[in-house]
């Protein structure tokens, strides 16, 4: 039989938390492995009672030495939003070659299933648009996002290897931007920043023009993609997000008049490297894993701004 142990490493951060939850809804033993630097306890607080959830603080940078195997084995610890990874920049080159490594030698023990979790960032500042898993990026090397945009390329480099020389049944998806609640207030990124100076009433901070545009995922909508990439047969990346462009000075604007707030827009310098456009082509996902968003974009910020008004 089948063996129903999943890790969730990175479990305690955002889209972590919500997979752990869905895996736990489904029946599953889910066991979360966190350093808890970006991730937080109180992100999987509700699941700790639960008797088929253990949460085990561990650095996946370091070997891992959980006695039991698993069945499947998610791997979505790093830092993630550029605030963190410009303020921790060798933890997550070493997260992204040092920590995959190491788990992907767990699961190789394991006989498990192992999806990474790569991001968009691996296209850089895309010079193809919407941009698909075979386009091979326009990343700076040395530029300030290249210690998260270098150490995800590297992780994939290293799980493809360990399934061509080891046969380790590896998955790849390319995260595009994602929102919903658990984001942390302070993390840096678009959504919590406008929400929350939107909220407080002061000004919304638009970089450059806002002229740059992202596509936005629920997370909801997110974690199914996962969860059906981890159990189809398709080992080459693919991208999971929402298609839905939109630009940074709209998105400023729509969080505005769905607050009801009376702040005003700013603008800041852009930072260097930031991409100018990114959208995901979703064929190969809609293809090969029947999925596809289904939550609105306005949904999904209803519920974040809620999640926000009631954090407060
Ligand atoms: N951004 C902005 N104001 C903020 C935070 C971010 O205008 O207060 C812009 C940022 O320059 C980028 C986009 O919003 O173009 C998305 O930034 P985020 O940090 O959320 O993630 P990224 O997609 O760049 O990884």
């Amino acid at each position: 039989m089948e063996n129903k142990r999943i890790i969730v490493a990175g479990g305690s951060g955002f889209i972590g938390s919500h997979l752990c939850e869905f895996l736990l809804k489904q029946g599953n033993n889910v066991v979360c492995v966190d350093n808890l630097s970006s991730g937080s306890k109180k992100n999987v607080e509700h699941l700790l009672y639960n008797k088929n959830f253990e949460l085990i603080e561990h650095d996946i940078v370091g070997q891992l030495e959980i006695k039991a195997s698993a069945g499947q084995f998610y791997n979505l610890a790093s830092y993630a939003s550029p605030k963190d990874y410009y303020e921790h920049p060798l933890e997550t080159l070493y997260a992204g070659s040092f920590g995959v490594k190491n788990t992907l030698d767990f699961a190789r023990a394991s006989k498990a299933k192992y999806l990474f979790a790569s991001t968009s960032e691996v296209y850089g500042d895309p010079l193809e648009h919407p941009q698909k898993e075979s386009y091979y990026g326009n990343v700076n090397s040395v530029g300030p996002r290249s210690c998260y945009d270098e150490a995800k390329r590297f992780g994939e480099a290293l799980a493809v290897n360990y399934s061509k020389r080891f046969s380790v049944p590896v998955r790849i998806a390319r995260i595009f931007n994602t929102f919903g609640p658990r984001m942390q207030a302070d993390d840096g990124r678009v959504i919590p920043n406008f929400v929350s100076q939107a909220l407080d009433g002061k000004p919304l901070t638009v970089y450059g023009k806002g002229q740059q545009t992202r596509s936005f995922c629920y997370v909801d909508d997110l974690v199914k993609g996962l969860v059906k990439l981890m159990e189809s047969t398709y080992s080459m990346p693919v991208n999971l997000g929402n298609p839905t462009e939109l630009k940074v000075i709209d998105l400023a604007k729509k969080i505005i008049a769905m607050t009801g707030s009376s702040s005003e827009i700013v603008f800041k310098t852009l930072p260097k490297d930031d991409p100018q456009r990114r959208k995901p082509d979703i064929a190969i996902a809609v293809k090969e894993l029947g999925w596809k968003p289904t939550v609105s974009f306005d949904l999904g910020l209803k519920k974040t701004i809620d999640f926000f008004r009631e954090a407060k």
